[in-house]
């Protein structure tokens, strides 16, 4: 098996270090401490995007068609490494090229494209996914906004929840569900997706305090809104099929052990300078979180190759979502015990990865659930009798 890069893939990772080196400004980790959805990363990313666009960096995974140059699954997942490794500086904007732009190209109208394409591709535009809810997160298909049929469109009521960078997002990729119609069951069957302009009258955002970072998460409260008929993204009943579509992107885009590797790293260096290296249980601690973060790689180079060959989907998937929530743990609990001056302020770089790992196992769903999917598919145990 070669686990090697070839000599164009090898010089592709060092253009985009190259680039990277020459746009990310001085104050680049300062900016990314404040977390993804802050007023600060959400005003760099607008920067930022364009000026990958420039380099033909922004968009090249994408069809030509749509401006893209059909780049291979392994030069994107190099990107995202190295984009990833220092901190992510699209902010917010990594969703509109990793699935908003495919799932339009696959779902969505002629009058959708136009719309929702050109903002993206100047790198101006932020979106939010509303899906979860108080009583819908992991058991999405549970949840109760409604989206009520009239004249033209849509009424929507009720409120979603964790909603990241809802405050600075022009557009919500919302999933409501509609009356049952008869014939079609009030499940899974009545949900349906909505584009909806966050500008409408009815809506309201409320920030959720917390560790992850400034303005990341939010309430979203919807009273009332209309949504025009043409802002529904595929037919009604069809939201699952999309869902899924997008799921697979939104998972095999972030190689979010690349920024838990980097940060060991210098964690390591700096504790080589402060002549700590020789502490053999550091040491030994070290190497257990490395090994989580080669673990983790490798994981995701599985289900990558998967793609690249066009192989069905396999239990890899899940493995390599926990091995990635392990690898950011395990990181961030070696850091947090040796050199906790960084995660109070030493080291923005150490803040920043520390908010993406804590709320790891959680976004994009939990772990556990990703662990049930192993026991079933990969070591086909029995599921556990409902308790009486
Ligand atoms: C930082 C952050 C950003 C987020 N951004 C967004 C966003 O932009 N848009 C959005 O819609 N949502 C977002 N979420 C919400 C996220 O998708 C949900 O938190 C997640 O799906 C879990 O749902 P829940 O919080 O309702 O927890 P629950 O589903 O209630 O789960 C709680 C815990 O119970 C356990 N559990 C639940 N079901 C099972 C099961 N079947 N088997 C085993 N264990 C189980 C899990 O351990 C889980 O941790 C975000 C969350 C975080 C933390």
């Amino acid at each position: 098996m070669e686990f090697g890069w070839t000599q164009e893939e090898a010089a592709h990772r060092e253009r985009v270090r190259a680039v990277l080196a020459r746009v990310l400004p001085p104050d680049w980790e300062d900016i990314a401490r404040h977390g993804p959805g802050s007023d600060e990363q959400t005003a760099f990313s607008k920067i930022f995007c364009p000026a990958l666009h420039a380099e033909g960096l922004l968009i090249p995974h994408w069809p030509k068609p749509y401006g893209g140059q059909d780049e291979s699954i392994w030069r994107q997942f190099i990107m995202a490494e190295e984009l990833w490794a220092v901190g992510e500086p699209r902010g917010p904007q990594y969703m509109n090229v990793n699935w908003v732009g495919p799932v339009m190209f696959k779902f969505g109208t002629q009058a959708q494209l136009e719309t929702y394409l050109p903002p993206i591709l100047a790198g101006q535009a932020v979106w939010c996914q509303g899906f979860s809810e108080p009583s819908a997160g992991s058991d999405l298909a549970a949840l109760r906004t409604a989206a009520t049929p009239v004249e033209g469109g849509y009424r929507v009521n009720g409120g979603k929840i964790w909603t990241s960078y809802a405050a600075q997002a022009d557009t919500c990729f919302l999933l409501a569900r509609v009356p049952a119609a008869e014939g079609v069951s009030s499940g899974k069957a009545a949900i349906v997706i909505l584009l909806v302009d966050m500008k409408s009258p009815g809506i309201q955002v409320k920030p959720i305090p917390a560790l992850v970072g400034q303005g990341d998460i939010h309430e979203v409260f919807f009273d009332d809104v209309f949504v025009p008929a043409e802002n529904r993204l595929g037919a009604e009943g069809q939201a699952w099929e999309i869902i899924n579509y997008l799921l697979q992107h939104e998972r095999v885009g972030i190689p979010r052990y690349a920024l838990a590797r980097r940060t060991l790293d210098r964690a390591v260096a700096r504790l080589k300078s402060q002549g700590r290296w020789d502490d053999p249980v550091l040491r030994d601690r070290a190497g257990q979180a490395l090994m989580l973060c080669e673990a983790a790689r490798m994981m995701c180079y599985r289900v990558v190759d998967g793609k690249a060959r066009d192989l069905p989907d396999d239990a890899f998937g899940s493995l390599a979502r926990v091995a990635v929530v392990e690898a950011e743990n395990g990181v961030s609990a070696f850091l947090t015990e040796f050199m906790p001056d960084g995660l109070l302020g030493g080291d923005p770089m150490q803040q920043a990865h520390h908010q993406r790992a804590i709320a790891a196992g959680v976004a994009a769903g939990p772990a556990e659930i990703q662990l049930n999917l192993i026991a079933q598919r990969w070591l086909n145990l029995p599921r556990e009798p409902r308790a009486r």
